[in-house]
């Protein structure tokens, strides 16, 4: 279940933060994992004015829901055409030399004009230009600016260390994105946007907001910094619910080995519970409890218990407890808000040695997306109720 009034009110929050500068939801990866369209439509009713994605079939079907708000694209393959990208008017970002070239190619196959966002390395070691070579990028940049090809509207960085506020690196960033930025202004850049910030960046440092904030992961509710404090602690509210209907209960004697490899074994004379959700369907196979250590955490019939056993590709089992009532058809709720105890994305990251981030991307095209909201949010997102189509 994705709660489209909880993303809404989540990008208020992050709009709040980022005082005067607007805010870009970013909603790559099928907004991670909350589905791209109807999201998309309650971040901006949120007062997102901008959307942020990786790839240009995202981009793409955002303007095949009719979306006209500016969107940045930023990932695209050597060679990959960019025509549709740019009649669709969609800003695309350039990190070398290479992909300004690819970006004129599809001027001159389209006759349009492309808008560009320079984006720079300061320090994270992935994408964007190094310093030593932005002023050569720029050069080109302009030059073509110049004869009409494109526009450079947007100087942008993204932060390696965000998620650790006082981490030196986000000063040391900062002052290269700020020299960065003074350089393409007196290159002849007509910049329109400045952007550093990711979601840790703008709840915990508004000073790098410049024009423009790209939060993604608080859009949908959960906090990239859970070591300074849950969602609650920022005003976000976690838009997915992750649940599922038993498919099975039975009565197993004690000592009963449970799912492949049987690393676990009953203790006594129990109700197992069989959850039709699996690996295949995003839930990690690090949720699985092995050797005595309980596996993720579950919430059935108000109980806090856990995965027994090893995650199957389609299934898992949950030990409901000597004559537990629950009979198949009956609710797991794997995760949550948290606000009736059930476990929070950020409990079963912990549980997996990883980030809430990857708990809520990886959730597979089986598992249902269910919109509650609005009426206007689910209408826009073309999921039923509301006057708008
Ligand atoms: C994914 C991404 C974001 C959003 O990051 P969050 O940590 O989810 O806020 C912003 N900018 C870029 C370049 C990204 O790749």
């Amino acid at each position: 279940m994705i709660d489209l009034d909880a993303i809404r009110s989540n990008v208020g929050v992050l709009a709040a933060h980022a005082g005067a500068a607007q805010v870009m939801a970013v909603v790559k990866a099928d907004a991670y994992g909350h589905g791209l369209v109807a999201s998309a439509h309650a971040a901006l009713a949120g007062g997102a004015t901008w959307l942020g994605v990786a790839q240009a079939t995202e981009a793409l079907e955002l303007r095949a829901a009719g979306i006209t708000a500016p969107v940045l694209t930023w990932l695209y393959k050597p060679g990959e055409p960019l025509d549709a990208l740019l009649v669709a008017d969609v800003d695309v970002s350039v990190s070398s030399g290479a992909a300004l070239l690819q970006v004129l190619d599809a001027v001159r196959a389209t006759g349009r004009t492309a808008r560009v966002h320079v984006k720079v390395d300061t320090g994270l070691g992935r994408s964007g230009v190094q310093p030593v070579e932005l002023p050569a990028l720029l050069d080109a940049a302009v030059a073509a600016q110049a004869e009409g090809a494109l526009e450079v509207v947007g100087i942008w960085s993204h932060l390696a260390w965000a998620d650790a506020p006082d981490h030196p690196t986000v000063l040391a960033q900062t002052g290269v994105f700020t020299d960065a930025v003074a350089l393409a202004e007196q290159a002849g850049a007509h910049l329109e946007v400045r952007h550093l910030a990711n979601a840790a960046a703008t709840l915990t440092n508004p000073a790098m907001a410049f024009d423009l904030v790209r939060p993604g992961l608080a859009v949908y509710g959960l906090s990239p910094v859970p070591q300074l404090g849950g969602p609650e602690r920022f005003g976000l509210v976690p838009a997915m619910r992750l649940e599922a209907d038993l498919v099975l209960t039975k009565v197993v004697p004690a000592g009963h080995g449970v799912s492949y490899g049987h690393e676990y074994v009953t203790p006594a004379e129990t109700v197992l519970g069989v959850v039709p959700l699996g690996y295949a369907d995003g839930v990690p196979r690090h949720a699985s409890g092995l050797g005595g250590r309980p596996g993720a955490p579950v919430q059935v019939g108000g109980r806090r218990l856990a995965v027994a056993g090893r995650v199957c590709m389609d299934q898992f089992v949950v030990d409901l407890g000597p004559g537990a009532a629950e009979a198949a058809g009956d609710v797991v709720v794997l995760f949550g808000t948290g606000a009736d105890g059930e476990p929070t994305a950020e409990d079963w990251a912990a549980a997996c040695g990883t980030i809430s981030y990857e708990i809520v991307t990886r959730l597979g095209v089986r598992v249902p997306r269910e919109y509650r909201g609005a009426p206007e949010l689910l209408a826009a997102a073309g999921v039923g109720g509301g006057e708008r189509g």
